[in-house]
């Protein structure tokens, strides 16, 4: 076992001393099986939430009503959750209700695919009943039962394979696939906010364009924000070897890059997809300063110290997948070269400059404050209070 199923085997081994079964489930046995980095350890149990609670003295309620109880084990919090089968899905939705089970299997059944549904026992026995197993080792995404009735159940399914695909580099099989094409318009039903989930952990894995097409060709794209509304057809990459964006960020950049969309068609894209104002912020800054730098435009110190640090590397990876020829190593070290990086680094201050210079609060003060600021940042003068008050105080006359 990896060390992050080390740490969780005694809550497994404590369930079952009391009579219950319980399993590692989900992602974390699929990247377990695959090798890869396991991000958060799910364990399913037979064992009701009230019989867990009696078990562990400390838990917390993560989503009892769904049946999941964290359990703290040096203070790393595990979410166990009640075997459950789901029913009553409406409009495509989440269910509406859950139903704790006592069987490994009818859990296991509701999940999305067959390489989400293996679940592997204290002892290292892995529980196949899907033919997930075959699955990850021909690299395939391939819905558990009927692809059909699995999508009508929960439509964020189909986002989920494309997902999926994209972040372990896995073909769709014909059946799952063909069902996407059916039924990609029950994507309209779906929440915003879950799309947007599953659409930017698509686009943040190295092999994005993999998930990027299969979103295009099933037609699922004509069913998100956006997107669905726009005459612009999104590229297809075609050909092209993609590598990691740096963040959500990078990722509206580039698509707001390749289909020449305006600042403004950016902002109303990143509301439509309900994005957080911080990223909204970040995107918006990335492409305008692309746009610098794809018009030829040379890049003068005040236009680099208007970035903030995210900007530059962001654009670098952008710049990676749509192969562009700026130097951003160069940009990079002129960017970390520049004397100050934010006015607050500035030698001088309000306090200081009416202390010596005799200025009082007004308009004046703030004009000082900012000529000594892009005067430091140009190079004209360093970045000492000294100097900078012998510079200023040359120069006040001219600034009232
Ligand atoms: P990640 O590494 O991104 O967390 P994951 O497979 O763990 O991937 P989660 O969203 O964390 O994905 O879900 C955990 C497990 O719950 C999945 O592996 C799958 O078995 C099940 N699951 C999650 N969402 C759904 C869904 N919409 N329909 C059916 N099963 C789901
Ligand atoms: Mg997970």
């Amino acid at each position: 076992f990896p060390p992050e199923f080390q740490q969780a085997l005694p809550i497994l081994q404590q369930i079952e001393a009391n009579g219950y079964e319980a399993y590692f489930v989900g992602g974390s046995v699929r990247d377990f099986l695959l090798g890869k980095a396991i991000a958060d350890v799910d364990i399913a149990t037979s064992a009701f939430p009230a019989e867990i609670k009696a078990i562990f003295p400390v838990t917390i309620d993560t989503g009892i009503k769904h049946g999941t109880v964290t359990v703290l084990v040096d203070h790393v919090g595990y979410e166990l959750t009640t075997f459950r089968t789901e029913s009553g899905y409406q409009d495509f939705r989440r269910p509406d209700q859950v139903t704790f089970v006592r069987s490994l299997a009818q859990d296991l059944q509701r999940r999305d695919f067959t390489i989400n549904a293996l679940a592997v026992r204290h002892d290292g026995l892995v529980i196949d009943h899907f033919a997930g197993l075959a699955d990850l080792r021909a690299k395939q995404i391939r819905a558990v039962g009927a692809a059909e009735a699995r999508f009508h159940e929960d439509a964020l399914r189909m986002m989920r394979a494309v997902r999926f695909s994209s972040q372990l580099g896995f073909t769709i099989v014909p059946e799952t696939y063909q069902s996407l094409i059916d039924n990609r318009a029950l994507l309209d039903k779906i929440a915003v906010e879950r799309i947007h989930t599953e659409f930017i952990k698509m686009m943040l894995s190295p092999n994005w364009q993999v998930g990027w097409a299969s979103f295009l060709q099933t037609g699922l794209v004509a069913h998100v924000p956006f997107f669905k509304d726009q005459a612009l057809t999104m590229p297809t990459f075609a050909q092209r070897a993609t590598s990691a964006l740096q963040d959500e960020a990078a990722v509206w950049t580039m698509l707001a890059d390749v289909a020449a969309l305006s600042d403004q068609q950016l902002t109303v894209m990143l509301r439509q997809w309900k994005t957080a104002n911080q990223v909204i912020a970040a995107s918006r800054a990335s492409l305008a300063f692309s746009r610098k730098l794809q018009a030829g435009q040379a890049i003068s110190a005040a236009d680099l110290y208007q970035l903030d640090d995210q900007v530059l590397p962001r654009l670098a990876t952008v710049g990676a997948n749509l192969g562009w020829t700026v130097d951003f190593a160069d940009l990079e070290q002129r960017y970390q070269a520049l004397p100050i990086h934010d006015a607050h680094e500035l030698a001088v201050d309000g306090g200081l400059l009416m202390a010596r210079l005799g200025l009082t609060p007004g308009p004046q003060l703030g004009r000082a404050l900012k000529s000594a600021e892009q005067a430091v940042v140009s190079g004209a003068v360093i970045n000492e209070p000294e100097t900078l008050i012998v510079w200023l105080r040359k120069r006040l006359p001219d600034m009232i």
